[in-house]
């Protein structure tokens, strides 16, 4: 997969895309990032790229003209790929939107700064908004760089287990179970025995019902639209009837 992100500091991309997985994910050709400093494509003489806002107000907005330039020169006119702007009034992400995007195989992202980018670059060259989140940050670098790695780690072949990413939470609905690792008793908290008894039907259902308890106790709202079979159902009345007899 292909991402081409269009931003104003892309030197800010380096040092993330250059360790662990995502490292190892460019250099086996399985996702390439290519960035493009929007600053490339302002032909006047001190490359401007904002300007005041029309009816005033504080801030700067990115001028059109350097990012229709960049992107058309990039990606074509009209762009040959999705373009996604980043944006805290976008569609929100979720795992869902990830999986969506892994789809593709070239994919733009755009980066606003300062109060953002002009209107008519969401009205006329973007094909879709991203929203990380109900907050506001400085750039849509960092959730640009949130959403390559969501997508990339869904990848064929990125992660070392090819099941690893199917276990994880909100893949399947339902939050992952509890992981542990050596040694088996630290500060006298020891692993659960489950774990150590080499018994796979027994490990298979504790996982399933710590990842329902999980779920049931933290995010109940997921419930509803996770794939439960009928032995979860009973596992999650068990737990609801449980709960009534606290009270
Ligand atoms: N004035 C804008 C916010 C500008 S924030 C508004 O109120 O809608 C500056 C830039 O940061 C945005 O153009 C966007 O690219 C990025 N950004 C900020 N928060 C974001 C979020 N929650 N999700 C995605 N991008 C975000």
């Amino acid at each position: 997969m292909r991402f081409d992100v269009f931003t104003l500091f892309p030197e800010v991309f380096e040092p993330y895309l250059g360790a662990s997985i995502l490292q190892r994910a460019s250099q086996r050709r399985l996702a390439e990032v290519h960035l493009h400093n929007i600053r490339d494509w302002a032909t006047d003489r001190h490359h401007v790229t904002d300007d005041e806002p029309y009816g005033g107000g504080g801030g700067m907005v990115m001028k059109p003209e350097p990012v229709f330039a960049a992107v058309e020169d990039v990606l074509g006119s009209p762009p040959a790929c999705p373009l996604v702007l980043l944006t805290p009034q976008g569609r929100v992400f979720t795992q869902r939107v990830a999986q969506e995007l892994s789809q593709v195989p070239r994919l733009g992202l755009l980066c606003g700064r300062y109060e953002g980018v002009d209107e008519r670059v969401r009205q006329h060259l973007v094909s879709d908004e991203i929203s990380i989140g109900d907050y506001v940050l400085t750039g849509g670098e960092l959730p640009a760089l949130l959403l390559i790695d969501a997508v990339t780690r869904l990848l064929p072949g990125v992660l070392g287990d090819p099941d690893g990413a199917w276990d994880d939470s909100h893949a399947s609905g339902l939050l992952e179970y509890p992981h542990y690792t050596r040694p088996v008793e630290f500060r006298g908290w020891r692993v659960p025995e489950v774990l150590l008894s080499g018994d796979h039907a027994r490990l298979a259902r504790w996982r399933r019902q710590q990842a329902l308890l999980r779920t049931w106790q933290r995010r109940p709202d997921l419930l509803s639209s996770a794939g439960l079979t009928p032995q979860d159902l009973d596992y999650l009345a068990k737990l609801d009837a449980d709960d009534q007899l606290k009270i």
